[in-house]
C-alpha cells in the first residue's frame, strides 16, 4: 500500500490531549491532519436531557469491550470531536506538587514522575487561560504554587452549598471553590454564555459555554488553512518502515473504505485505553509485542481512580441547580489519625430521578428516586489507585479491547468515606427539623454510596507511561516513544501515577508542553 497524502503532523484523537495540541501547533503553518473516529456532537435538545444522556446513553459509544473474565463491558466513554471533554464536568485541577514525587500510600508506593511540578507549572497556567478556568488561588490547602492567578473569579456557591461550605469551615476545614472551565460571567449575566444549568456534568453543552476541546481548540485550529480534520475516521493500525524506527503509514477506516496517510510526526491521542489498544494492534516483526513496546509496559498500569458517588439525603430539599462548586482536600495527604493519602471530596452535577434510574442505588426506605434526588447532596469522592502492571488493556485476536482491573489502595478511600460521614453528622441544625434533618437521617443510614464500576473509565490514564528508562517506560520525557523516532502520545496514557484530582488539566498542560517541543523539532 502506498500513502495517499503526506502531512507534517498527524494527530489521532481530538480530546483534551489531541485537541489542545492541535491548537498549539496550528499557527505554525505546518500541515496538520486531525483524525477523529467520532463526528461533531449534534446540537439538539437531547444534549440537556438526563433521560437521553444518562438513562438511554444516547451519546455513549456502543462499542463492547470485555473484562478479564470475558464478560461484556459497556464503557462509559464518548467518541466525538472534542473527545470526553464534550461531556466532562470541567473541574480543572492541577496535580499537587507532591504528586510529582514518590508518595507512600497504604497500598504501596505512588511512583515519581520523570518531570517535576515546576516543569509543568508554566503550562498549567497556559492551560487554565486557554480553558477559561474560574477559581480562587490558595483557598485549597493543597494548592501547588502558581505563577498566575486564575483568569476568572470562582463560580459562586448556591445557598445550600454555601451553607455546607460554612459548616465545613466551622469544623476547622478549608472548603474551596472548584476550579471550573465554564464560560460564566456572574457579574454580567446577560453577557454570560453559560446559563449555569443543572445538566453540565456528563452532558454536552447545548450553548457551547463549556470549556471543551472542540469549542476552544479544535474549531479555532481549523480556522488555519493548514489544519484539516477528518471525522468518522477510525485509525486501525500504525505501520512502520523496515527499520521499525519510524511510523510510515497511518491506516484509517472511513466510510467503509481503508485510507492511508503519512506524516513526519505521528501523535497518538486516542484516550489511554484506545491509544494502548492501537499500539498493541500495530505489532509487527520489529515490534512483536506491540508498537514501541519493547518494555512490555504498553497497556499496563491502567489507572482510573477509586471513585464513589455518595448521596447524603436530608429531610429538607436541596434546591441547588449547579452543584459542582464546592470541594475539600483536607484529607488529600492524610489526617491526624491516618498517615496515608485518602483523596479528594467534591460533587457531581445534581442528580435527578432519571439519572438515578440508570445506575440505581438502593432506594432508601420510604423514598422514591425522584424524592431522593430532590433531597440529596451528591458527593464525588476520588482516591488514588496505584499503577499495577497486571491492571491492563489488551486486545483479543480480533483487535477488540479487553480491560483487566483489580482495584487497589482502597483503605484510604474507605476512610475518606468515613470522614465524610462524620462531617455530615456535624452539620448545623436546620431551622425546620433541627439536628433531625441531617443527623437523624444518617442515624437511619440514609446515606447511600455506590462505587463506580469498571465501565466507568472517565479518568483512564497510565497505559503508555513516560519515564527516563526505556526498560520501564514506553515514552521519554517529551512523550516520544523510546523506540520510534516520530511517534508521540499526548493523551492521559503518559501518567506515571494518577494523583487524586481530575486528570484533564494535566493532559491539556502536557499537550501544550509537548507542543512546544514539537514546534522546536519541526523548525
Ligand atoms: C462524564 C465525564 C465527566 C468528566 N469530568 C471531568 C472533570 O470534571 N474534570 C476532569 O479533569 N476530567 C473529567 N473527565 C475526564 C476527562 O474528560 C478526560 O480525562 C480527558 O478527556 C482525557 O483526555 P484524552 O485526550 O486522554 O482523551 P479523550 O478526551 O477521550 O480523547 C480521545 C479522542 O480520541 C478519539 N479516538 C479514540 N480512538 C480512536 C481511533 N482509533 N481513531 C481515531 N480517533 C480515536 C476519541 O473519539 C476521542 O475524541 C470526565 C470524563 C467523563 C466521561
Ligand atoms: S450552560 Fe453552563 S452549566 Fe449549562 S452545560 Fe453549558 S457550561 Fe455547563
Amino acid at each position: 500500500m502506498t500513502a495517499t497524502e503526506h502531512f507534517d503532523v498527524i494527530v489521532i484523537g481530538t480530546g483534551a490531549g489531541g485537541g489542545t495540541l492541535a491548537y498549539r501547533l496550528a499557527p505554525s503553518g505546518k500541515r496538520i491532519l486531525l483524525i477523529e473516529r467520532g463526528d461533531y456532537v449534534p446540537r439538539e435538545k437531547d444534549n440537556w436531557s438526563t433521560k437521553a444522556v444518562n438513562l438511554q446513553g444516547k451519546y455513549n459509544t456502543k462499542e463492547v469491550w470485555r473484562d478479564a473474565e470475558g464478560r461484556e463491558l459497556h464503557p462509559h466513554t464518548n467518541y466525538w470531536v472534542g473527545g470526553n471533554t464534550k461531556f466532562y464536568g470541567a473541574a480543572l485541577f492541577r496535580l499537587r506538587r507532591e504528586d510529582f514525587g514518590e508518595i507512600k500510600h497504604w497500598g504501596g508506593l505512588s511512583p515519581a514522575w520523570p518531570i517535576s511540578y515546576e516543569d509543568l507549572e508554566p503550562y498549567y497556567s497556559q492551560a487554565e487561560h486557554l480553558y477559561q478556568v474560574h477559581g480562587r488561588r490558595a483557598e485549597d490547602p493543597t494548592d501547588p504554587p502558581a505563577s498566575a492567578p486564575y483568569p476568572h473569579p470562582p463560580v459562586s456557591h448556591e445557598p445550600r452549598m454555601q451553607q455546607l461550605s460554612d459548616d465545613f469551615a466551622r469544623l476547622g476545614l478549608k472548603p474551596f471553590h472548584v476550579p471550573l472551565g465554564v464560560m460564566l460571567n456572574e457579574q454580567n449575566p446577560r453577557a454570560s454564555r453559560c446559563i449555569r444549568c443543572e445538566t453540565c456534568d456528563g452532558h454536552p453543552c447545548l450553548v457551547y459555554a463549556k470549556a471543551d476541546a472542540q469549542v476552544l481548540c479544535v474549531d479555532p485550529a481549523l480556522g488555519y488553512p493548514n489544519v484539516t480534520l477528518l471525522t468518522g475516521a477510525y485509525v486501525s493500525r500504525l505501520e512502520t518502515g523496515p527499520s521499525g524506527r519510524d511510523v510510515r503509514r497511518v491506516v484509517v477506516e472511513r466510510e467503509g473504505a481503508t485510507a492511508i496517510y503519512s506524516a513526519d510526526v505521528v501523535v497518538v491521542s486516542a484516550g489511554a485505553i484506545n491509544s494502548a489498544a492501537l499500539l498493541l494492534r500495530s505489532a509487527n516483526d520489529k515490534h512483536p509485542r506491540g508498537l514501541a513496546n519493547g518494555s512490555d509496559v504498553v497497556g499496563r498500569h491502567y489507572m482510573g481512580h477509586v471513585n464513589s458517588v455518595l448521596m447524603a439525603v436530608s429531610k429538607c430539599p436541596n434546591p441547588t441547580v449547579f452543584q459542582k462548586t464546592l470541594a475539600l482536600n483536607d484529607f488529600y495527604f492524610g489526617a491526624k489519625d491516618w498517615d496515608f493519602p485518602m483523596g479528594h471530596i467534591s460533587f457531581v452535577g445534581k442528580l435527578d430521578g432519571d439519572t438515578l434510574r440508570a445506575g440505581a442505588p438502593a432506594i432508601a426506605p420510604g423514598w422514591t428516586l425522584e424524592l431522593m434526588a430532590k433531597h440529596s447532596l451528591d458527593f464525588w469522592l476520588t482516591s488514588e489507585d496505584l499503577p499495577d502492571p497486571s491492571n491492563r488493556v489488551s486486545v483479543d485476536r480480533a483487535g477488540n479491547i479487553v480491560l483487566s482491573y483489580q482495584p487497589n489502595n482502597e483503605e484510604g478511600h474507605t476512610r475518606l468515606i468515613e470522614k465524610l460521614k462524620g462531617l455530615m453528622k456535624q452539620q448545623t441544625k436546620c431551622r425546620v427539623h433541627g439536628h433531625e434533618c441531617h443527623e437523624g437521617l444518617f442515624a437511619r443510614s440514609l446515606y447511600l454510596g455506590q462505587r463506580i464500576p469498571l465501565a466507568g473509565v472517565a479518568h483512564q490514564n497510565g497505559t503508555i507511561r513516560f519515564g527516563h528508562d526505556p526498560k520501564t517506560s514506553a515514552l521519554d520525557v517529551n512523550c516520544k516513544a523510546h523506540e520510534v523516532d516520530n511517534l508521540y502520545v499526548v493523551d492521559a496514557s503518559f501518567f506515571a501515577s494518577s494523583g487524586a484530582v481530575n486528570p484533564a488539566l494535566t493532559v491539556m498542560a502536557n499537550a501544550l508542553r509537548v507542543g512546544d517541543h514539537l514546534l522546536e523539532r519541526l523548525k
